[in-house]
């Protein structure tokens, strides 16, 4: 075995999103200034023993991935498991990898807060000799069965976390690969073990843990020291009364003699929520999303408008905390309605109700509202954003 043997560093960012809430992917999201993703291409390529990186993408991902892979890395597509995704990895390292970096070490995406010194240890198990190395954690919890009720507890000290990156020797991991025959392996260290090898633990870092759901973001940039501040985003929209039996305000239908004439479902009130969403992320207006002109749109329930806004705002890193909304108009009288469209408004936007504020006022009949001609809305959200430079 070559000792300081220099390392190909695989990244899978194969993940669909449908687990983290998110439309896309959360290895795109924003942690700090930068994606989630580039922190691992960032630490993987300060190491001065990497000699490539191979990033392993979904193929209706891989413009976004270029993007932000900035030519530093060679992109492939991803399989329809991790496992095929690694195994695609793998095969593009391409045929003087294994002459040239003796190692290869394989790290999820969703693992933004990987360092050089975890690296270090991993490769330090190869350099002493052993085929592969995992980072683990010691688990701190109590570990119990609980298949049906409380079972037995398992010895906690036989126990740990298992992170990534992986690390292993190329040869030995490519091998394993390709004379794996069993189902879908939890990862490429049991596959590695499977063949015989005995597999290293190195020490973990909490840095390492996983962005799972949406709310990780916050906590493993916290981690990271990235730090966040209060935005204010704020919305404004007009509607029409005309003839028509009842109306949408907040995503809540209230009967009236008139209705509110517009493209969409004309819900005033959920257009002003979400230009002040939009607002959050500086992403312009309703209008540039979601254009009038567009027959996708025609008739539409605007909760939609405001799921999009919030989709873009999570992509973003941003997390909504408060919601703040003044219903102009003489009629229909909203008091009655107050709470529904409260309750409806919390539902919509994930929030606790104590976090929906819902006011409302005439304009003492004056102006298009007073006339009763029209309904206004206005709205603020209030949000924590990343502090970038
Ligand atoms: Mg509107």
């Amino acid at each position: 075995m070559e000792a300081e043997g220099k390392f190909a560093a695989i990244i899978v960012a194969g993940g669909t999103g449908s687990r983290s809430g998110l439309a896309q992917p959360k290895q795109f999201a924003l942690l700090g200034a930068k994606p989630v993703l580039a922190w691992s291409i960032d630490a993987f390529a300060a190491h001065p023993r990497c000699t490539q990186i191979i990033l392993v993408v979904p193929a209706d991902h891989f413009g976004t991935a270029e993007a932000i892979a900035a030519g530093r890395v060679k992109i492939v597509h991803g399989g329809d498991s991790r496992q095929a995704s690694v195994a695609a990895g793998l095969a593009a390292l391409g045929a003087d990898a294994v002459t040239d970096a003796p190692y290869v070490l394989i790290h999820d995406a969703a693992r933004p807060g990987l360092h050089g010194a975890v690296i270090d240890r991993l490769l330090g198990a190869l350099d002493a000799g052993a085929p592969g190395a995992v980072p683990t954690i010691p688990i701190a919890d109590s570990v119990a069965e609980v298949m049906d009720g409380l079972g037995d507890y398992a010895r906690r000290e036989n126990l740990a976390r298992v992170q990534t990156p992986q690390a292993f020797v190329a040869a030995q991991i490519i091998a394993a690969h390709a004379n794996w025959a069993g189902p879908d392996a939890g990862d490429d260290a049991q596959m590695l073990r499977a063949t015989g090898a005995k597999v290293a633990l190195v020490s973990g870092d909490p840095l390492l843990g996983k962005i799972t759901h949406i709310g990780d973001l916050e906590r493993v940039g916290a981690m990271l020291g990235q730090a966040r501040i209060s935005v204010v985003g704020s919305g404004f929209d007009v509607h029409r009364l005309v003839a028509g039996d009842g109306l949408w305000l907040g995503g809540y239908f209230v009967p009236h003699h008139q209705k509110l004439d517009g493209h969409s479902d004309a819900d005033v009130l959920l257009h002003a929520i979400t230009d002040a969403i939009l607002g959050t992320v500086a992403a312009g207006d309703i209008g540039q999303h979601f254009p009038p002109s567009d027959p996708r749109w025609r008739g539409a329930a605007s909760d939609q408008f405001v799921r999009h806004a919030m989709q873009w705002a999570a992509m973003a890193g941003v997390r909504i905390t408060h919601v703040d909304a003044t219903i102009i108009c003489e009629a229909p009288k909203i008091g009655p309605h107050r709470e529904a469209i409260r309750a409806r408004l919390a539902e919509i936007l994930g929030l606790p109700l104590a976090r929906i504020s819902l006011k409302a006022t005439t304009s003492e009949r004056l102006g298009f509202t007073g006339r009763g001609e029209g309904i206004a809305a206005q709205a603020s959200v209030s949000a924590q954003v990343w502090d970038v430079p």
